[in-house]
Order: C-alpha cells, then structure tokens, then sequence
C-alpha cells in the first residue's frame, strides 16, 4: 500500500488525484512551477516542491525534477494524469528503474499504443474492428496515390504518432492526395519528431464513441461502457454524454467485450479508453489512450465508480473492487470543457479570476482550479474546469446542465459557457442527433469566427 504519492499534473486533474488519495487515507504531493505557486492543487495538496520555471518542458515535463521530488518527499508512486509525461512510456521506464510506481499501465502497452501504426496492428490482431486502410506505414507519396484508388475517396492521412487533432489531413480526390500528405508528413515531423504517415476511410458522419476499459495487470478486464465525444470543433471534444444517445444495449455489451477481452490478453493495467468511429451499426477502431481521460466523470456518474482510487488499487498490486456483472448504468450524464476562451475564435484569455461560483445540488459535480482572485497562468492549456450532471435519464440531464450553467459564475475572462447555453437551445442536442462533424457546421452558421 502506498503512505504517499506524488501527482505529476497540475488544474482541476491534479486536484482530482489528491481528493481520490486522500479519501483514501494517502498523503498528496503536488509539484508545481513557479508559475503555478499559488494554484489551487499547491494548496489542497499535503506537501508542495516547485520544479521549475514556468515553461512546461522545464518543469510539468521535466523528468528529473519530478523523480528529484520523489527523492525528496519519499513519495512511492506518481500519477500522471492526463497530458503531460502521461503517455510517456520513457518516463514510465525511468520511474520502474528508480523503484517507483507508474499508476497507469505498463511502459510497453504504451509504447504499443502511442503509435497509432502498431496500436491498429494490435487491435486488429485481438480482434477489434479497425477502420479500412494501409496495412502499416506508408513509404512514399505513390503508393498514397494506390492506396487511395484502392480504398476510395475521401481517405484520411494520420501521422502515427499524431494526437490532440494534430497531424491529420483528408483527401477528398486524387487531387488532393499529394497536399495532405506532404502536410499530415510535416506537421508529424513538426509536432512529434516522427514523419510516419498511415491511410484510412474517411468516415463520412460518424460518432465518436470511445469505450472506458480496466484491467488489473493479470488478465482481468472489464469494460464500463461507452461515451458519446462526437461534439468537436478541430477534432477537439468539448462536450461528452454517457451512455451514448444512439448506442444499444446490444452493441453496448458486444463492442464492450471485445475491447475487455482484447485488454485482457494483453494483461493490461489500469484505466484505459479505445476510441472508436461508429458509423451505420458499425464500429471501427481509431486509436487507444492508455490514461485517464479528461471526459471520465461521466462514466464514474452513471456506474457509481472511482476510477482514480481504482487507479491507485491496481498500482498496488490489489484486485480490482468490481467484476463486469457489478456493473450496472444508472442514468445518464453529461459533461462540458470550460475553457477561458473568447468566442467565436475559441482565443486563449488567461487573466485574472474576479468572481467564481461553482454550481451545486443534486446531480452536479465541478471540477476546476479556479478560485476568486485566482490568475490564469499564460503557460498551459485553457481547460479552467468540468461541469458534470447526473439525470435519472438523458432528458433530466440536459435541464440539470441548463439548470447548473445558469448558477455558475466566471468572472474576469473569457469563457466557453455561452457556447454550451446555446447549444442547449438546439433540437439535435436535445435529440442526441448529431456526429463528429456536427459542431462545425453549427459554429460555420451560428458563430462564424
Ligand atoms: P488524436 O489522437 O489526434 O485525437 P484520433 O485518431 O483520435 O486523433 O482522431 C480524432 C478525431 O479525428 C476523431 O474523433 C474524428 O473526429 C476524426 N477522425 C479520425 N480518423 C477519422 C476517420 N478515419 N474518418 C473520419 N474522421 C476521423
């Protein structure tokens, strides 16, 4: 069992990994840069090291500074969060070699899985439906053109180490194939130090519907059902449901099982999210987190879980507290990203917090950083907070978020709320009618930036 753990992450995560260590009797240690000295997550935290100056690569990434911290502290396991040294299966190798705990999974499966060439080989291999595409990597700019005849445009190319919408370029025609390519190459080079290029389909309308998996290291898995992400502006989610509108009971527990059967045989441990395009009853593989994902409230809402105390379980070495027949969904919930950002370009305005009220009452859980007085430093992401709401159906859910948006308060920025106020307004979101590409054409329309 662990007496301490340290949290490599700053913001409302950070904040998340403390309450969940701390209702489980561990001691909290936040590291933080000097930008992030009187951020919330230093305070709530038991014990605080600064570990660098603002920029992220000096400090949240700074993998020395966070192993010096452990050394420091005594802390015996980290955790990562989402973003950051999350996926860093380097990291994860270094925190093994220096007798830590990483609480996520294996350095291996994230290597596997970071590399989304490999992550769809795996799959495919376990037996889950990928999207159509090149087998592997895609050497020159000729066999791009072949492969597009073969597959049919539109096609998609995706740098294999691409992530956070970055690194992908459609082909509508043959036309277009030498562009996308050439720029889904560089901006792979630019962004992630790999030029590697893969094909697939490009789905015309899909959902994005990702499953939430679990396993315990030793062959044990579960899965824990499906959210619907398919509300994003540049492949960016910014509002996530669970369970999703037009998913069945049926599929729920077909696809559910494939994705738990394919973790378990890899002996994968901890929480884990395959993301899929779902399309016309099917679904096809895109790529796997291996990570707590930002959107994971909404599945502890309606499967009564905690998934970060799970997190931390299974990094000691303990079973998982519940099997697949323990879990059972109970309604339904929603959540929405609030960033400090100015519409309608969605520009980042960090500044100083003047007014914050968090909404409250039954069903609505907040998670953000923010406090009265509070200054956004410059340096991150603009991720200022979660709103969650828990509805004993879709409907109810939908009037408790309209309900909880009306109470919060954000004074001094910026923010996303409007956005998500006129939303609500709209017969498709009511509906849950809608696909990945549904957002963009309502911003085109309604909030032309
Ligand atoms: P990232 O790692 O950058 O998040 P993903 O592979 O998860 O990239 O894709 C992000 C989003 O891009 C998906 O949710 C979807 O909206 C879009 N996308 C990715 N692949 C396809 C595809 N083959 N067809 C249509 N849209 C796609």
């Amino acid at each position: 069992m662990f007496d301490k753990i340290l949290v490599a992450n700053r913001g409302e995560i950070a904040l998340r990994v403390i309450r969940a260590a701390r209702e489980m009797g561990i001691w909290s240690v936040a590291v933080h840069s000097t930008a992030d000295a009187n951020a919330m997550h230093v305070r709530m935290a038991d014990e605080s090291v600064c570990i660098g100056p603002p920029s992220s690569t000096d400090s949240y990434l700074s993998i020395p500074a966070i192993i010096a911290a452990c050394e420091v502290t005594g802390a015996q396991a980290i955790h990562p969060g989402y973003g950051f040294l999350s996926e860093n299966a380097n990291f994860v190798q270094i925190v093994e070699d220096h007798d830590l705990t990483f609480i996520g999974p294996r350095a291996e499966h994230i290597r596997i899985m970071g590399d989304k060439i490999t992550a769809k080989e795996t799959m495919k291999r376990l037996g889950v439906p990928c999207v159509p595409g090149s087998e592997g990597g895609v050497g020159s700019l000729d066999e791009a053109r072949a492969l597009g005849d073969d597959i049919g445009y539109p096609v998609i190319v995706k740098a294999t180490a691409g992530g956070g919408g970055r690194g992908m370029k459609v082909a509508n025609g043959p036309a277009e194939m030498e562009q996308a390519y050439m720029t889904a190459r560089s901006e792979g080079k630019a962004a992630f130090g790999n030029a590697e290029v893969y094909i697939e389909k490009y789905l015309q309308k899909p959902r994005h519907i990702e499953i939430q998996v679990f396993g315990d290291g030793k062959g044990n898995a579960v899965h824990l059902g499906e959210r619907d992400c398919s509300l994003q502006r540049r492949h960016q989610k910014v509002f996530e449901e669970a369970p999703g509108p037009a998913i069945t009971e049926e599929e729920r527990a077909r696809i559910g099982k494939i994705c738990a059967d394919a973790v378990a045989e890899i002996e994968y441990a901890g929480a884990g999210t395959v993301e899929f395009l779902y399309e016309n009853g099917e679904f096809f593989f895109i790529e796997m987190n291996t990570r707590l994902q930002v959107e994971h409230p909404v599945t502890e809402a309606i499967f009564g879980v905690d998934l970060v105390q799970e997190q931390i379980r299974v990094a000691e070495g303990q079973p998982m507290s519940f099997a697949q027949d323990d879990l059972k969904i109970n309604g339904h919930a929603i959540e929405v990203r609030i960033n400090a950002e100015k519409l309608p370009e969605f520009a980042p305005r960090p500044g100083t917090i003047t007014q914050f009220h968090a909404p409250g009452g039954l069903g609505v859980r907040m998670d953000s950083a923010l406090y009265d007085g509070y200054r956004i430093p410059p340096h991150y992401d603009s991720l200022i907070g979660k709103l969650i709401v828990h509805g004993h159906d879709r409907q109810g859910a939908l009037t408790r978020l309209n309900r909880a948006l009306g109470e919060l308060i954000v004074d001094g920025v910026d923010t996303t709320v409007p956005l998500f106020h006129a939303l609500l307004q709209e017969e498709d979101i009511r509906t849950g009618d809608y696909n990945i590409h549904w957002l963009e054409h309502w911003l085109e329309t309604n909030m032309p930036g």
